[in-house]
């Protein structure tokens, strides 16, 4: 019967960082580092555990479809702007692309970069351009802009993944400028960067800005995204949105997340301090990073035989061979806490 499913999922789809389970099993680790999909390593503030709980009990209910709580707890710390809010910000993509994108229009990627786009795309029957970065990965607009002058939407991760480096917003800006539909600006790590690209907001009316819960928040397992959104496109985006999205839950405990700063602050701080030690001690050149990740350049090795030998290690990384347009010899390593950056480091240097 697979002669039923659509052309887009015959092959291909996302690909998920090895489960640290799996290798403990395979070599028999105990103590495994987990630096492969840029979590925060410490557990959800407990405010956000309080809240959740209590809105569990009440689970017999839907949610609110507006996710009241949660929106005022966003104006509340960023002004008082227009927010959507999605399963993750990978929902918000799916919703965004879903809202904007005929079977067949063009969405122009700024590459290599987080996958989940790309896939979001075809599902929806685009046409996806990617946009090459020049060598040192930096975002050429004049490029983008020439893609983007066609593109329903164009899509720009800053700071971006894997690479960890970001756009300057007078980039943005001269691109928000050029191109002819939206630009959808990925701020997942911006938390850990010094940029702001909010000011743009008030200039441009085709960006969306989305973020996320799932990093600097630690609730990566809540599945919570939102956007900063044009104030004309928040009535399109809710029609196309699937009815009742967030769940009660996750909305509750996002909502108590957001006013706990020393949670964020902590782990800010913690990846500002092994940004640095990264950088100065791993023996292979480490790519400077505005996330709470670094890019390894690991030739002559390849990525893959690298996440294969710290996995026997303890040590689990990713491998950036998944990221179309970038060659084989990179890794992607999280900032998690100090005994696994510590054991990160010393096996990576023993390669
Ligand atoms: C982690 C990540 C996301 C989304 O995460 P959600 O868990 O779906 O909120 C989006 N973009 C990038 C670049 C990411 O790395």
């Amino acid at each position: 019967m697979e002669h039923l499913v659509r052309s887009c999922y015959k092959e291909g789809g996302y690909i998920f960082a090895k489960k640290a389970e799996d290798i403990a099993r395979e070599f028999g680790i105990k103590r495994i580092a987990r630096l492969a999909s840029n979590e925060n390593p410490e557990v959800p503030s407990p405010v956000a555990v309080a809240a959740a709980e209590a809105a569990v009990r009440h689970a017999n209910r839907y949610p609110d479809e507006q996710a009241y709580v949660l929106i005022k707890a966003l104006k509340a710390r960023y002004g008082d702007y227009p927010f959507a809010v999605g399963v993750g910000m990978d929902g918000v993509i799916e919703t965004l692309i879903r809202t904007l994108v005929e079977p067949g229009e063009t969405v122009a990627v700024s590459t290599p970069t987080f996958s989940f786009y790309s896939l979001a795309a075809a599902a929806q029957g685009a046409r996806v351009i990617t946009v090459p970065r020049r060598e040192d990965f930096s975002v050429e607009p004049g490029a983008l802009i020439r893609a983007g002058k066609y593109a329903k939407i164009t899509v720009l991760c800053t700071p971006n993944n894997p690479t960890g480096n970001a756009t300057p917003p007078n980039a943005v800006s001269e691109i928000l400028d050029r191109i002819g539909g939206m630009l959808f600006l990925d701020n997942a790590y911006i938390e850990f960067s010094e940029i702001d690209y909010l000011p743009l907001l008030k200039k441009h009316d085709n960006l969306v800005i989305g973020r996320t819960f799932s990093k600097v928040y630690s609730l990566a397992g809540l599945r919570v995204g939102y956007a900063f959104l044009p104030a004309w496109l928040l009535p399109y985006y809710q029609r196309a949105g699937t009815p009742f999205t967030v769940n009660s839950v996750s909305a509750a405990a996002a909502a108590a997340a957001l006013p706990d700063s020393a949670h964020a602050v902590r782990y800010i701080g913690q990846v500002k301090r092994w940004r640095k030690r990264y950088m100065d001690e791993i023996r292979y050149p480490v790519l400077p990073s505005d996330a709470n990740f670094v890019m390894v350049d690991v030739s002559p090795r390849t990525g893959d035989a690298v996440v294969d030998l710290l996995a026997r290690r303890g040590v689990i990384v990713r491998s950036c061979r998944s990221f179309t347009g970038l060659p084989d010899h990179y890794i992607r390593a999280s900032i998690g806490e100090d005994w696994e950056n510590e054991l990160f480091i010393r096996e990576i240097n023993t390669l």
